[in-house]
């Protein structure tokens, strides 16, 4: 079987840094490694217009700030297919077929439709093409045939819905599709990056983030501000590492090789960890600490951006040929599953048989 992945982002923003340690470092490293037939990265318009149905225009400024965020990434043109969603009008058929294969009591117990809903105020009126977000996704996975889908971890109960969908399919039409499976990052601190607030989740729409093309003051402004644990208010206190932000985002971005560069006086994390947890040590240490690891990190990828950003009429170019590439993929498909449900009725008089 061809190994094929399926990935995207919503473009409702600049691309953060959570989504850099959760999902798109993964897929630049999974490119690199060669060892799959095809790969599909989507923009995720029509699904960002599920929640921004009156603010059509932010999606649509973002689909080329979300592609710039990509190339700066390392994302390669020629080794990935970038695609709009709404471009692949095959994506839409397919949801509607899919929608008849699952309950709304199976989409209200699916946790992440469920605490986004509740994030986003929904509770008392849900958008109908919110609430089926999961199929919609079902059907871009399964257009493609994916068989992997690198992302965080909030995203493991759509795989499973998918992979419901994908069963359920299966059995009643006959084996058509594929179960995709989900690549969660290796390091546990990037499953779900915190915001600089402390909440769950760095998330475009709350407001907590620290994006990819930030210049380096602004970084830095957030990086002081960051939240720490409240209770270590004195530098002599003992400190928490557990659920602290800043030694969050160390466990994500620190290498070993940043204690030589930046702070020599310690071998490791754990040593500063120790350190932080027996009193003693000041939180600004720590993040001044890791605003040199997140600069020395994000330099690269903003340089590349803004070269990329001088060659627009370029990006446009890759987001064209890679969603001409999709919906040629997704029609293929497409035309498998009508035949899979027979809906094929002018083909060889099959109507009359
Ligand atoms: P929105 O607020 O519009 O939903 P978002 O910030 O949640 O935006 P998405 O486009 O929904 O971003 O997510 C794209 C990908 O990035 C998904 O694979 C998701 O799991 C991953 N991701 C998003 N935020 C984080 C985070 N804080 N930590 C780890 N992975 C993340
Ligand atoms: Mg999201």
């Amino acid at each position: 079987m061809k190994k094929v992945i399926l990935t995207g982002d919503r473009p409702t923003g600049r691309l953060h840094v959570g989504h850099y340690v959760g999902s798109l470092k993964e897929r630049v490293r999974l490119q690199n490694t060669g060892e799959y037939d095809e790969i599909f990265i989507m923009i995720a318009d029509a699904q960002a217009l599920t929640d921004n149905a009156d603010n059509p225009e932010k999606v649509r400024q973002n689909i080329l700030q979300v592609a710039l965020d990509y190339l700066a990434c390392g994302l390669d043109p020629n080794k990935v297919h970038i695609f709009i969603q709404s471009m692949v009008p095959q994506l839409t058929e397919l949801s509607f077929y899919y929608q008849n294969l699952v309950t709304v009591s199976r989409l209200q117990r699916n946790p992440t439709v469920k605490s986004e809903i509740q994030m986003r105020n929904f509770e008392a009126s849900i958008p109908v093409g919110f609430f089926c977000y999961p199929i919609s996704q079902a059907a871009d996975i399964t257009a493609f045939k994916a068989t992997t889908v690198p992302a965080g971890e909030d995203q493991k109960p759509m795989i499973e819905q998918c992979c419901e969908i994908v069963h359920k399919f299966n059995s009643v039409y006959g084996e058509t599709l594929v179960e995709p499976q989900i690549v969660l990052p290796q390091n546990a601190a990037c499953l779900r990056l915190p915001g600089i607030d402390g909440k769950a989740k760095m998330s475009k729409s709350l407001g907590n983030c620290i994006y990819l093309s930030e210049e380096p003051e602004e970084i830095e402004k957030k990086v002081k501000s960051m939240f720490t644990d409240p209770n270590h208010l004195r530098v002599q206190d003992p400190g928490k590492v557990e659920g602290n932000p800043v030694f969050i985002y160390l466990d994500a971005f620190c290498r070993p090789e940043h204690f030589a560069e930046f702070w020599p006086e310690y071998q490791n994390l754990d040593e500063v960890k120790a350190h932080y947890q027996r009193g003693g040590l000041g939180d600004m240490k720590v993040k001044k600490f890791l605003n040199s690891v997140m600069q020395a990190e994000l330099e690269p990828i903003r340089t590349r951006r803004k070269e990329w950003e001088q060659r627009l009429p370029e990006v446009v170019e890759i987001l064209k040929e890679g969603s001409a590439y999709a919906e040629k993929t997704a029609a293929a498909t497409l035309d498998e599953v009508r035949k899979a449900m027979r809906i094929d009725y002018f083909e060889n008089g099959n109507l009359l048989k």
